[in-house]
């Protein structure tokens, strides 16, 4: 809510009120609070005030305002992001708008024969996957924080998570967009074609964007059939040289049928047994990794594939133990040893955090290098990496010493950044695999990224928002 008081000190609020309604406008700090702080609270703000439109044409109204009294605006969905780029208060701009999509949560068309789902960015991503188990279908991005992400943040920041081996990242699902432009135009292209070779393909400039580009109101997403069955293996193995192969041999036994392939090491296992409820190692005896294996198929049999990739990893030596699942529940407990790791490893302290990609193949050889090299920069810090290795993805975050102090190892973060992105770099990798650039990586973006390409990115940023009103400081 806005006062008088409020309104008197600053006549954009009045203005803002008058598209999306008074008690849209949020201004005290208390209402205020939950936009300007990440859950982590590793990036906060400040705001002129919060704006919460309903619909595609009061973010076009709020878009044609801002430009013209050269206001900054901050999109955000559910807040979730993990590079700060929905924050706002992180550039030189003092005085910005944070634009929440929340209100724009409706699912605007279901058509199953197109296999097509057009939804509203503020959706969260959970509703958006439920709405298509209501119709029969599959949306299959899939990540720890889909109970309050938004499919809006999802697209903007380009989302991958733990199905993108089988149907790809964000920008993969998606065949239609309508996105806000800077001026307030309405760039609207809610297209549900497969094909469309009408020129240059516009969607994919304002998906991984992060916001800088336009802000995106809707969406039309790709449906998949729901696998009948889902079998899940998970499995103990030597090092990432055998995870590789396995991963090889599945997808040569049970091709497209692969649907999840986690890697994560010992330690990981053992802070997710040690702090998180509930939970157990399914394994008997210890082993330096582990992989969370699934399979997926629209025909019965696929427990039968499972065991022959179970049974064929075993015979060329590249599984030490496997537990496959029995029940739901027991697939429920395997995956909550992968999912819960994220938020369990703060118990262990500080952690400094990579999120990486490599060639697939060169997977276990930047893990070989990144250990020592980590070790002889701060002897006794503790590797916790896992990941997505079907997509060459993995979170190298790395734990404090025991008993280092919380903040001065923290200090150390741009100098441990540079040893590991050193490595991902010469690999021909990426500083930012799913996480976007955002606040966190936007210095280090320039040190990695082919100078040409960023001229390109400068352009295109001139081009569609020419006064540096749309999420200024973050990606550029
Ligand atoms: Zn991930």
């Amino acid at each position: 809510m806005t006062t008088a008081a409020d309104v008197a000190a600053d006549p954009l609020l009045s203005r803002l009120a008058a598209i999306v309604g008074e008690r849209h406008v949020l201004r005290e700090a208390g209402d205020m609070a939950a936009y300007l702080a990440e859950p982590r609270d590793l990036f906060h703000g400040h705001a002129r005030c919060v704006v919460r439109p309903g619909s595609t044409a009061e973010v076009a109204a709020i878009l044609k305002l801002c430009a013209e009294t050269d206001t900054p605006v901050v999109p955000q969905g559910g807040n979730t992001g993990l590079v700060g780029g929905q924050i706002p208060g992180q550039g030189s701009r003092k005085d910005e708008v944070v634009l929440s999509l929340k209100r724009m949560d409706k699912v605007r068309e279901t058509d199953p024969a197109s296999m097509t789902m057009t939804v509203e960015a503020g959706l969260t991503l959970l509703a958006v996957q439920e709405a298509a188990e209501k119709a029969g279908a599959l949306f299959p991005l899939s990540l720890a924080a889909e109970g309050s992400c938004t499919i809006g943040g999802n697209l903007s920041t380009n989302a991958g998570g733990t199905a993108v081996l089988a149907y790809g990242n964000a920008r993969d699902l998606v065949t239609g967009l309508e996105v806000v432009l800077a001026d307030g135009r309405v760039l609207s292209n809610l297209s549900k074609l497969k094909k469309d070779n009408t020129g240059y393909d516009l969607k994919h400039l304002f998906m991984g964007s992060e916001g800088t580009l336009g802000i995106i109101t809707a969406a039309v997403v790709k449906l998949y059939p729901r696998p009948r069955e889902m079998h899940t293996a998970f499995i103990g193995l030597n090092s990432p040289h055998e995870a590789l192969k396995l991963l090889n041999l599945a997808q040569s036994l049970a091709g497209a049928d692969v649907k999840t392939f986690e890697l994560m090491s010992r330690f990981c296992l053992d802070i997710v047994v040690t702090h998180g409820e509930g939970t157990r190692d399914p394994l008997a005896g210890k082993h330096n990794w582990y992989v969370l294996l699934e399979l997926g198929s629209q025909i019965e049999g696929g427990e039968a594939a499972l065991m022959n990739v179970l049974e064929q990893g075993m015979e060329q030596g590249l599984i030490e133990d496997a537990v496959v699942a029995a029940s739901l529940d027991q697939r429920a407990d395997f995956w909550k040893l992968r999912e819960l790791l994220s938020e369990l490893q703060k118990f262990e302290g500080g952690s400094i955090k990579h999120d990486v990609s490599v060639p697939v193949a060169k997977v276990p050889q930047f893990l070989d290098e990144a250990g020592p090299a980590v070790e002889a920069f701060m002897p006794g810090a503790r590797l916790v990496p896992f990941g997505h290795l079907g997509d060459g993805n993995i979170h190298y975050n790395v734990t404090q010493p025991v008993g280092m102090d919380k903040q001065a190892y923290l200090d150390r973060w741009y100098e441990m950044n540079a040893v590991v992105h050193g490595i991902v770099t010469r690999l021909n990798g990426s500083i930012s695999a799913e996480h976007g650039i955002g606040t966190l990586k936007r210095d280090l973006l320039p040190t990695v990224k082919d100078p040409v390409a960023l001229e390109v990115m400068r352009t295109l940023k001139q081009a569609l928002d020419p006064k540096g009103i749309l999420n200024p400081g973050k990606v550029l």
